[in-house]
């Protein structure tokens, strides 16, 4: 819990989160803040108490690691949580309101993400790292969600 300064001063909050990550997938770092402080962090991995994603705990992320599984073959049976989810379902097991927070994360939110986020009442998002859709910004931006591209920022 520490107080955030996003504007271009380091360490980077979500950048330093990714680093957590246990997914064979790209690592992504979320920070959700509300009135200047974080209240919760999240990264993509299996879920609590099961085996972390590198150990092999994901056979979808294992398959896909190995060729096995093409891009977005599949990715119904992947086990892992994405950091957008894991950090709003963070602040629900420590029964924290995301009502009007802003959302930053490594990497802009997936469709499903983009949900969730709606849903948890954040009021806005900034990511780093384009997603290889719009799917997700654009359900942002349509939910009157702010979002913005942090290199288009400042
Ligand atoms: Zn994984
Ligand atoms: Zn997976
Ligand atoms: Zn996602």
């Amino acid at each position: 819990m520490g107080c955030v300064r996003p504007r271009g001063q380091s360490p980077d909050p979500p950048e330093v989160v990714r680093h957590r990550s246990n997914c064979l997938r790209t690592s992504v770092g979320v920070v959700i803040v509300k009135d200047k402080h974080i209240i919760a962090t999240g990264y993509n991995g299996t879920p609590a108490g099961t085996k972390n994603c590198i150990d092999g705990g994901c056979k979808r992320c294992l398959q896909r690691s190995q060729n096995i599984l093409k891009e977005n073959e599949r990715k119904d049976l992947c086990v892992c949580v994405h950091s957008e989810q894991n950090a709003i379902l963070q602040s629900a097991y420590h029964g924290v309101s995301t009502k009007g927070a802003m959302l930053y994360s490594t990497v802009a939110p997936c469709l499903q993400c983009a949900k969730a986020i709606i849903n948890a009442g954040i009021a806005m998002v900034i990511f780093g790292e384009k997603h290889q859709n719009t799917l997700g910004t654009d359900l942002l931006t349509s939910a009157r969600v702010k979002v913005i591209h942090s290199s288009e920022k400042a």
